[in-house]
């Protein structure tokens, strides 16, 4: 079996999909791994580390020549599709829940596709393959950094000749991973930290790091499946833009991180809201995305300061700007998901497993897993 890992080709993507600390095991599974030359170089692993580790460098040419499995951290270009041949196997951050055209493409090359994003993550055996949670893990702690980098003044209480500074007062908007990751670093780096989240179980899990829970009293608790937040009614929803924006004016610092599976991101941050905050205040929409995010008027990748002089950052990509760690972490679930449908040196599918059922999302020429299909069938309400 030749697993083959790309040079990503996403603009600003720095990552790579296998870093050289994991080829040995690959090898030792059976698998050649071949590299694209310049795959792991801005991530700082150079050819000659993965050559060192086992791993044949290639151009791109010969490893989509050669590959029965292909290793990406995001979803190829739409230009890279007609490289790919059938029987190939792509493992990567598909995304195909955002994007399901992607896997109707794949699928009509009779290529195999496997997302990472469609783990089934509270299931043990599935903790180390999950890249949502590590990259996530990456995004909330460069956050904070962004964060810090753009604020007027000091995150921790400094006392010195010239006088004392008074800590940031920062808010974290959803405690989830990533939310946690930054209530931790804020913490670390001298803040005053508050947490908030619709789910009630993440208030001993902003307790947990440090930090305050802030509990709403007009909006109840939100759980749907699988553990995750639901989406809001329209009337929870103004309820809790109304009583946080009281919360976010007295705060110097915020960070949003609220996403709902499969549903564009809840705003949480109104411009009246915006309005009461104090200039020089800095916030960090982690949920930007081009559908927009939980920040009114942020725009993913740039950073926009409004009238009052509050700086709203739009993040885009966060993990790729700590591209070590991330592709470090990222290598080992992709490894483990790759292994763990090893058989007998060799790929073998089987959706009745719990985890390939998640993650495999196209096969044998069609698209299997339920939910991205579901995307692609024909509106049932007859056209109406
Ligand atoms: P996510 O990225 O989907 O969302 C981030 C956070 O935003 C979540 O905590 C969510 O509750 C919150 N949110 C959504 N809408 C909101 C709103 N209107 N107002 C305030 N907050 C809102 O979340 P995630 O980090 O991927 O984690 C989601 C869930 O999955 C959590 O319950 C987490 O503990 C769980 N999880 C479990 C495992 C595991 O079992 N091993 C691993 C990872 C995550």
């Amino acid at each position: 079996m030749k697993v083959a890992v790309v040079k990503e080709n996403a603009p600003g993507e720095r990552r790579v999909a296998l870093v050289p600390e994991t080829v040995p095991k690959l090898v030792k599974a059976g698998a050649e791994v071949l590299v694209e030359s310049g795959a792991g170089e801005a991530a700082w692993f150079p050819d000659s580390a993965y050559a060192e580790a086992g791993a044949v460098i290639v151009t791109a040419a010969e490893l989509y020549a050669k590959a029965d499995v292909v290793l990406t951290v995001t979803r190829p270009a739409q230009k890279t599709i007609p490289r790919l041949r059938a029987g190939q196997v792509i493992v990567g951050m598909l995304s195909t829940l955002t994007s399901p055209e992607l896997a109707r493409d794949l699928a009509a090359r009779g290529v195999t596709a496997v997302s990472l994003d469609g783990l089934p993550r509270t299931l043990s055996r599935a903790q180390p393959m999950d890249a949502l949670s590590s990259q996530a893990n990456v995004a909330g702690y460069r956050a904070v950094l962004v964060a810090a980098n753009a604020y007027g003044r000091f995150f921790p209480l400094l006392i010195t000749a010239a006088g004392t500074a008074r800590p940031a007062k920062l808010l974290v908007l959803g405690a989830g991973v990533a939310g946690l990751q930054a209530i931790g670093t804020a913490r670390r780096l001298g803040a005053v930290v508050s947490g908030y989240d619709v789910r009630p179980a993440a208030a001993a899990d902003v307790q947990s790091v440090g930090a305050t829970f802030i509990e709403l009293t007009s909006v109840g608790p939100a759980v749907g499946e699988g553990g995750y937040a639901r989406a809001l009614t329209q009337e929870e929803r103004a309820a809790q833009q109304d009583e946080l924006a009281g919360h976010i004016a007295r705060h110097d610092v915020v960070i949003t991180t609220a996403q709902v599976p499969g549903r564009r991101p809840p705003l949480l941050v109104t411009e009246d809201a915006l309005k009461a905050m104090n200039p020089g205040s800095v916030i960090v929409d982690m949920g930007s995305s081009a559908l927009g995010g939980n920040v009114a008027g942020s725009v993913t990748g740039e950073t926009v300061v409004t009238d009052e002089g509050v700086t709203i950052i739009g993040a885009d990509n966060l993990p790729a700007t700590a591209p070590t760690a991330a592709s470090s972490a990222y290598s080992r679930n992709i490894s483990a998901v790759l292994l763990s449908m090893v058989q007998d040196g060799a790929l073998a599918i089987d959706l009745d497993d719990e985890i390939q059922a998640g993650v495999v999302i196209t096969h044998d020429g069609k698209v299997v897993q339920p939910a991205t299909a579901a995307l692609l069938e024909p509106a049932s309400d007859g056209g109406t």
